[in-house]
């Protein structure tokens, strides 16, 4: 399912992608590079920078913007691809158990821009306590 998943994306299928993929479709919510670290103690940083920087530019992850200052992505579930990111969803950060998690039910309010600027990408950062926090 995850070879399919990369080969979807038009990305070779290699031991270092879908040890990636696995991890995060594993887990729920977003991870950060030192996160994926972790769980994958073998793998080199560069190669790790690396693939989450070609899934990233594939449609698959996405940047999961909170206001922890780790880069933390998620797994895409919309219909994202090599040109366009269609995560339009609020990321929830949890201050108790300091997860982020992708709001994916809910779709981020367009915000009126004035005249001339273009928006072409949403990130709404929300935090709190999550369900089971709370
Ligand atoms: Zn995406
Ligand atoms: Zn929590
Ligand atoms: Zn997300």
């Amino acid at each position: 399912m995850n070879e399919d998943m990369l080969k979807a994306s038009g990305l070779r299928v290699t031991s270092p992608r879908l040890q990636v993929l696995e991890v995060f479709t594993k887990h729920h919510g977003a991870l950060a590079q030192s996160d994926i670290e972790n769980e994958l103690v073998d793998m080199d940083r560069i190669t790790l920078y690396r693939t989450l920087k070609s899934f990233n530019d594939k449609g698959l992850i996405h940047k999961a913007i909170d206001d922890t200052d780790k880069t933390k992505y998620a797994l895409c579930h919309q219909d994202c691809d090599e040109e366009q990111h269609n995560d339009q969803h609020p990321h929830f950060y949890c201050i108790k158990c300091h997860r982020t998690e992708c709001l994916d039910e809910v779709t981020a309010p367009a915000v009126p821009v004035p005249e001339g600027y273009k928006v072409t990408e949403v990130q709404v950062a929300l935090k709190g306590l999550c369900k089971i926090c709370s």
